[in-house]
């Protein structure tokens, strides 16, 4: 028994999120004195199983068919379900990508298991997978409790928890032979593209500074972008920001939008609804300037100014510029 990491790969490289989710599991094993074993799925992939064998896991498990060289949900669903025919677990984990909840939900609901997707957190005590994931439209946070009997699976939102740091110590690496004869793969992967992003990717900068409804004009936007520029980060919205056309989509941190977790997050009249909140209270500095001091920002922020943002982002780049 105890937790497996299903890691996800493309391109030949380990998918970010999946040192977030191992960064977790490892927490969740510490607390339940258990393992945690990665599960590697592909074809040729012996260099990926070696670089994961680096990372505080107890061994990986490499699944290695021609058919597996691309990910495909069938391939990864059926290759998931076989091993675990052999594998015991009471936990499996993978990230809340667009592959992880693609696949996923297919083994559980094969196995007549529960699942909890976008995950925010999750624990396991005495056998007893609890989840957390937010409810209503992202209003309120949800303790899910999943009865053990087989594994609860569980899918965990990205940006949220800290990779781990490798080790000195190797884990092993075994491959495991699973039976994929009736598999049938209902697609081919013709190649990968990068989407043409004309605009920065805000989950992926050290600094944020986002601005919220409290910014009152399209023209007062400058301001924020002279801060992120003096910090060198960039700009992020709210949801009203972008619903008004201020900013773009790609700008949007929350529920709906981007999960971030940078150095610094300055939120600049932002009221710190539940749906923002989700998308960065990982965030590991976080900074927040709002005239109400009642503001629910202010509890998740590590630092605030209680004011108004026109005057305090002009003062805080005139001490910028002298620093
Ligand atoms: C399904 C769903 C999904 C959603 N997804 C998202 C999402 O992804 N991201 C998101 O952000 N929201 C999302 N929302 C909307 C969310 O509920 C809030 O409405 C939104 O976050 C509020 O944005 P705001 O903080 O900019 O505006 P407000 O809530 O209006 O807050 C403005 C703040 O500015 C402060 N302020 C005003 N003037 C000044 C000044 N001069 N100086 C300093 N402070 C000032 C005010 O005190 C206030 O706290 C979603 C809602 C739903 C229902």
């Amino acid at each position: 028994m105890g937790i497996l990491v299903v890691a996800e790969h493309r391109q030949g490289k380990i998918q970010d999120p999946t040192w977030e989710v191992l960064g977790k599991a490892g927490e969740v094993a510490v607390s339940a004195h258990t393992e945690v074993k990665a599960v590697l799925m592909g074809d040729a992939v012996s260099d990926l199983a070696s670089e994961l064998a680096r990372y505080p896991v107890n061994e990986v498990l490499v699944v290695e068919d021609p058919r597996l060289k691309d990910y495909t949900p069938e391939g990864y669903g059926a290759a998931l379900a076989a091993l675990l025919e052999h594998e015991e677990a009471e936990l499996v984990l993978t990230s809340h990508t667009a592959t992880g909840y693609e696949f996923l939900p297919r083994v559980a609901a094969d196995m007549d298991r529960p699942l909890v997707t976008a995950a925010m957190d999750v624990s396991l005590v005495d056998g007893l997978v609890v989840a957390t994931r937010t409810g209503y439209n992202g209003k309120v946070a949800v303790e899910i409790a999943m009865e053990g009997g087989g594994p609860a699976f569980v899918t965990l939102r990205p940006a949220t928890f800290t990779p781990p740091e490798p080790g000195p110590k190797r884990a092993p690496v075994t491959p495991v032979d699973v039976d994929l004869s009736a598999l049938q793969i209902r697609r081919e992967v013709q190649g990968y593209e990068k989407p043409e992003s004309e605009d920065v990717d805000i989950a992926e900068a050290d600094v944020v500074v986002t601005v919220g409804r409290g910014i009152k004009k399209k023209e007062n936007i400058r301001l924020a972008e002279d801060l992120a520029a003096a910090l060198g980060g960039v700009v992020g919205a709210s949801r009203p920001i972008v619903d008004n056309g201020w900013l773009p989509r790609s700008r949007q941190v929350g529920s709906s939008g981007k999960t971030v977790a940078p150095k610094l997050y300055v939120a600049c009249g932002v009221s710190g609804a539940m749906q923002h909140l989700t998308g960065m209270k990982g965030s590991q500095t976080i900074v927040a300037i709002n005239i109400d001091p009642t503001a629910p920002i202010f509890s998740v922020a590590h630092y605030g100014a209680i004011g108004d943002l026109l005057e305090i982002i002009p003062s805080l780049l005139r001490e910028l510029e002298k620093a």
